[in-house]
């Protein structure tokens, strides 16, 4: 755990989120003198050894620009067609300021299954791997011209945190017109308290979000604590930064007001970070209190403990576990379809041949593919590295 700030370019691997309304102005479209700036921002850290990814909003900014689209809420169909629209514009400024830089630019374009389903999120990651290792800088974004409500992230704030998770980064840098946490949201609140370190997210730390969000970019300081948690729970640190200056990455580097998020001490590894940060569970687990204390010290989750079976779910999908007062206590991959979970809750494990008619897992998830909130233990973390190593 960080206690403090340490150097930008210290870190081995960044991904950079960069808000609309950085890139894109409303009357005048594209602000390339701002993307150039940047561009030479991550020149400067590339010729420091750092690999850099960015994660690029303004799709659907750019698009309603160039079609000249009155202001309000666009319908889905409506900021589809500007997000293809304008994707094509934002990859190509990407793509010609970077070689200004000498940096070839790659588009990666991803929707919430490329990061949810196990196989096509080591498709996505082989893919942004092999950029990084021929030395370009991927620019990603939301697919939104096919994404819809049921299957998007409609924020770029997670889906960022989901980038550097997947790709192992060590720092998250989100760049919006915000300068980071406030304990309030300051423009209402005069005694408002800015927040220049946070060791860890807690349930306080999670309450000074608000859900403000403005016009342009969907994402508001919600959405940037949960990618915080997503982040520091895979030991990435995280940064909220104003990005409305020129040069905001030298900006941070010469000490400007910034909200830095620790790492946590116990990063799990690649594959419990993949269960940790599954944004749709499929289920919920209610569980009393014997086994909220028995998950605490790493243990499986057996259906005695079980009070209460929700939602439509299949063996393998991931539910979230909930404590008697409601509160996600941890997250796994169910060894039972839903139909099944609700008949053998509250038994035990030896009354489940009798009730199924065939001898399952005497767990209901098992601890191996379980991710308890703080606790890991580093032997089962070896061994999810080497399971990994395999799979990958
Ligand atoms: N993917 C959206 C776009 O490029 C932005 C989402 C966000 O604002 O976070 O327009």
């Amino acid at each position: 755990m960080i206690a403090s700030r340490k150097a930008v370019a210290s870190h081995r691997r960044i991904v950079i989120k960069i808000g609309s309304a950085l890139l894109v102005d409303r009357r005048t479209g594209l602000k390339s003198d701002w993307l150039e700036a940047i561009c030479a921002d991550i020149a400067a850290l590339r010729t420091q050894g750092v690999d850099v990814l960015v994660v690029s909003s303004g799709a659907i900014a750019l698009g309603r620009s160039v079609l000249d689209l009155p202001s309000g809420a666009l319908k889905l169909e409506e900021s589809q067609a500007a997000a293809a629209v304008g994707q094509i514009a934002l990859a190509r400024a990407w793509s010609q300021s970077l070689s200004r830089q000498e940096i070839v630019a790659g588009q990666i374009l991803l929707t919430l299954g490329d990061t949810e389903e196990r196989r096509r999120y080591l498709n996505a990651r082989a893919t942004i791997n092999q950029l990084l290792r021929i030395g370009a800088v991927p620019i990603i974004n939301e697919n939104d011209t096919v994404a819809t409500s049921e299957i998007r992230y409609g924020d770029n704030d997670r889906l960022a945190a989901r980038v550097a998770t997947m790709t192992g980064a060590d720092l998250l840098i989100l760049l919006s017109d915000i300068d980071g946490l406030y304990s309030a949201p300051p423009h209402l609140d005069a005694q408002a308290r800015f927040l220049d370190i946070i060791p860890v997210i807690t349930p306080e730390i999670e309450a000074m979000a608000g859900g403000a969000a403005s016009e342009l970019s969907r994402g508001g300081m919600r959405t940037k604590i949960d990618a915080g948690k997503i982040a520091t729970a895979a030991g990435c640190a995280m940064i909220i930064a104003s990005g409305k200056v020129d040069h905001p990455l030298r900006a941070i580097e010469q000490g400007s007001r910034s909200s830095w998020f620790s790492p946590s001490a116990n990063p799990v590894t690649a594959r419990k970070t993949w269960i940790a940060g599954q944004l749709q569970p499929a289920g919920e687990l209610h569980v009393d209190e014997g086994a909220r204390r028995a998950l605490g010290t790493g243990k499986s989750l057996l259906p005695a403990g079980v009070r209460r079976v929700e939602g439509h779910f299949h063996r393998g999908d991931t539910v979230a576990i909930l404590g008697a007062d409601g509160r996600e206590i941890a997250r796994g991959l169910a060894s039972y379809d839903a139909d099944e979970a609700r008949r053998i809750a509250g038994r035990k494990s030896i009354e489940i041949e009798a009730l199924l008619g065939y001898a399952g897992r005497a767990a209901m998830v098992h601890r191996d593919d379980m991710v308890v909130a703080g606790t890991m233990q580093a032997r089962q973390d070896r061994e999810d590295s080497k399971e990994d190593a395999a799979h990958a």
